[in-house]
């Protein structure tokens, strides 16, 4: 504790400024991110800032693809850990950042971050913000969605400005007490390759990558090896909140961990047994499940499709009769889902916990709906005996739905992915 003290003076005469910056279009519910921006700067007792710097849906898979110098300097020059098994915990970026900051999984939807100015604002901004405040303790969380949210494809044109300016934050020495955190919020949610078994991995797996300041390195050799070896590990945004949470405590940052702490800061020991149900992550977004293919065909299968579709009808059914009622069209694809009990063991030994022999199932299907083509992927639980059913977390929508919701867009936001609005069917008509 001395050593710390001798470093840099202790914080509380900084600490009566604190610093904070928001880049992305303030909204009511932003009170949730200032707050805990404003409760981190209070408490803050290791020195270090933070930066987070977003991404918007960008998976890590696709961060790869099309980042690969930005990627190559965050692990090989600035040896960032970066996190093989990252797991969202619900839909969206609402649902990305509400557990980071507050520890729960949600609060009132309609929560957005957009739409937030363009990329090189974004980042000089952040730039100017270090160079003006370089002695003040700062966590900032800036956002680029303009690039990547629809389409991840024109990301790739910044991969040099990105990677350049994690240089010019090395350069200039800001590394040297910031935590980084490049990350997406997400993977891809709409678009072709969101219909693919890769795509809706990817979706689930965003990119998380945290890189320490040297000397902290230095300084926590056990706990930078506990975020080594949690790489491999499985790992939600509760786990972010924990870590974040840490650094404001660093001496407790190892305290006794039970298998089934939903959260547990990633400087601390992940245990390896750790399930989805563990970790506080809903079957439908969970990627450490098994599948097994069905045919589309099936009766049983179709059972399950018509569920779905009647559970969206039901849900807009409070919207007044201002959603028009919906019709399966399509099977895509339907898949007998396991919850994986030990993600370290084999496939062959998984433990099959909710299999057909305790009397229960669980489906993920794919499938499209007329008449607003919508596409939409589900998971299902059956209970075999009295052939019941019940969706398992939130029913992802695939593709893009426009302006079909324009009529409850307003009054029943949360309604958006699955209404379309009967005044869209009569403009077409005419
Ligand atoms: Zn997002």
């Amino acid at each position: 504790m001395s050593q710390r003290k001798a470093c840099r003076g202790l914080i509380k005469p900084i600490v009566k400024r604190p610093l904070m910056v928001i880049i992305s279009k303030a909204t009511e519910k932003q009170q949730l991110l200032i707050n805990f921006l404003r409760m981190f700067i209070q408490r803050l007792t290791t020195q270090m800032n933070v930066l987070m710097l977003v991404l918007d849906s960008m998976s890590h898979m696709s961060y790869q693809r099309l980042l690969p110098k930005t990627y190559a300097y965050l692990k090989d020059n600035l040896k960032a850990a970066i996190l093989d098994g990252y797991n969202i915990v619900g839909d969206g970026t609402l649902s990305a950042f509400t557990p980071i900051l507050t520890e729960n999984s949600t609060i009132n939807r309609g929560f957005c971050f957009g739409p937030r100015p363009k990329y090189k604002y974004i980042v000089e901004y952040v730039k100017d913000f270090f160079k003006k405040y370089s002695v003040a303790p700062k966590f900032t969380v800036a956002t680029i969605a303009g690039l990547s949210h629809a389409n991840n494809d024109p990301v790739a044109s910044i991969d040099l400005y990105l990677k350049n300016f994690l240089e010019d934050l090395r350069i200039s020495g800001y590394m040297n007490n910031t935590l980084l955190i490049m990350m997406g919020d997400h993977g891809q949610r709409i678009g072709k390759l969101r219909y693919t078994t890769q795509g809706s991995l990817e979706e689930r797996l965003p990119m998380m990558s945290l890189t320490f300041p040297e000397t902290f390195r230095k300084q926590y050799p056990h706990l930078m090896k506990n975020l080594i070896n949690n790489k491999k590990r499985l790992s939600t945004p509760f786990d972010l909140h924990e870590t974040l949470q840490s650094i404001l405590n660093i001496y407790n940052a190892e305290k006794p961990v039970k298998y089934t702490d939903r959260g547990i800061s990633l400087l601390n020991v992940i245990p390896i047994n750790r399930t989805c149900q563990s970790a506080g992550i809903e079957l439908h977004w969970c990627t450490c499940k098994k599948y097994e293919i069905l045919n589309t065909t099936d009766k049983h299968v179709n059972q399950v499709a018509t569920y779905i579709v009647s559970h969206i009808n039901q849900m807009v059914q409070i919207a007044d009769k201002m959603c028009a009622k919906l019709t399966l069209k399509k099977i895509y694809e339907a898949k007998k889902v396991y919850s994986v009990v030990q993600i370290s063991k084999p496939v062959a030994s998984i433990d099959r916990t909710e299999d057909d022999t305790l009397g229960v199932l669980q489906y993920q299907l794919t499938v499209e709906t007329a008449p607003n083509n919508g596409f939409y992927e589900a998971t299902v639980h059956k209970v075999i005996a009295n052939n019941s059913f019940s969706v398992i977390g939130d029913i992802s929508r695939i593709n893009l739905y426009g302006d079909q919701p324009n009529c409850i867009i307003r009054t029943y936001p949360n309604l958006r992915r699955y209404c379309f609005c009967k005044k869209t069917i009569d403009t077409d008509k005419h």
